[in-house]
C-alpha cells in the first residue's frame, strides 16, 4: 500500500506514520527526518537545506524531489511506503504522480491553536527514538529508550512554528483540493489521544483497502 500522510506540522502525522509502519511493515519515509540527517552529517544536500529548515521555510522542490525519488527506489519500498511530510507543494505532488501510484491520501486535521501548544511541549530523541511531551516527562527530559537528553527542535520555537503554519496554509493546504479530486482521500481529526487516533486511522485504512 502506498500512502501519503498530509497535514500541518505538529498534527501527529509522524507519530501515526511510525504506528502504521509497525502495523503494516512498510517503511515510513519522513522527508523532515531525512533532511535533518543530511544536516547532522553535513552532506552537500544538508548544507543546502539548512537555512530553509532553520527558518521554517520549505526546502526547494528540486532538492526534496530528488531525495524522495532516490529513496523510493530502495528495495524496502517494493511492497509500499508511507510518505510523511511529502508532497508539500503542488509541484512535488505532480513529480510524485509521475513516478508512483498512490492508494490513499490521509489528511490529518488539527487547529493552529492546539498545534502551537503541542509543539511548544514537544521534545525529540536526538537518536530517533521518537517524540515525547515535556509535560508528561517531568524534570527528567531524557529518552526512555536510550537515556539521551531530549531536545526541543530549533524549528519548534514559537516564531518558527508560526512561520511553518503560514507556509503550510499557503503552500501545502492546496494539496487537499488537489487530492480530493482523486477519490482516494480521507480526513482524520487529531484532537484525541495517540491511541484513539491510531485506532481511527487503522480502521479507516482497512475500510479504504476494501473499496
Ligand atoms: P513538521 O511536519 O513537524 O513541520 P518535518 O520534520 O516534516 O516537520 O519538516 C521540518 C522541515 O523540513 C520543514 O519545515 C521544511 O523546512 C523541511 N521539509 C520537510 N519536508 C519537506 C518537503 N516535502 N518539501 C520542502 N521542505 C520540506
Amino acid at each position: 500500500m502506498n500512502l501519503i500522510f498530509l497535514g500541518p506540522p505538529g498534527s501527529g502525522k509522524g507519530t501515526m506514520a511510525t504506528a502504521v509502519e509497525k502495523a503494516l511493515g512498510i517503511p515510513q519515509i519522513s522527508t523532515g527526518d531525512m533532511l535533518r540527517r543530511h544536516m547532522r552529517e553535513g552532506t552537500p544536500l544538508g548544507i543546502a537545506a539548512k537555512s530553509y529548515v532553520d527558518k521554517g521555510e520549505l526546502v526547494p522542490d528540486d532538492i526534496v524531489i530528488g531525495m524522495v525519488k532516490e529513496r523510493l527506489h530502495q528495495p524496502d519500498c517494493r511492497n509500499g511506503y508511507i510518505l510523511d511530510g511529502f508532497p508539500r507543494t503542488v509541484a512535488q505532488a505532480e513529480a510524485l504522480g509521475a513516478i508512483a501510484d498512490i492508494d490513499t491520501v490521509v489528511n490529518f486535521e488539527l487547529s493552529d491553536e492546539i498545534i502551537m501548544r503541542r509543539l511548544a511541549d514537544r521534545r525529540v530523541c536526538p537518536h530517533g527514538h521518537g517524540t515525547f511531551s515535556a509535560a508528561g516527562l517531568g524534570s527528567e527530559e531524557v529518552c526512555p529508550q536510550c537515556g539521551a537528553v531530549l531536545v526541543h527542535r530549533h524549528d519548534d520555537k514559537e516564531d518558527t512554528v508560526r512561520n511553518r503554519l503560514n507556509v503550510y496554509h499557503t503552500q501545502t493546504e492546496p494539496l487537499i483540493a488537489y487530492y480530493l479530486k482523486s477519490g482516494k482521500f480521507l480526513s482524520i481529526a487529531m484532537e484525541g489521544t495517540v491511541e484513539d487516533n491510531r485506532r481511527t486511522l487503522m480502521q479507516a485504512l482497512e475500510n479504504a483497502a476494501k473499496e
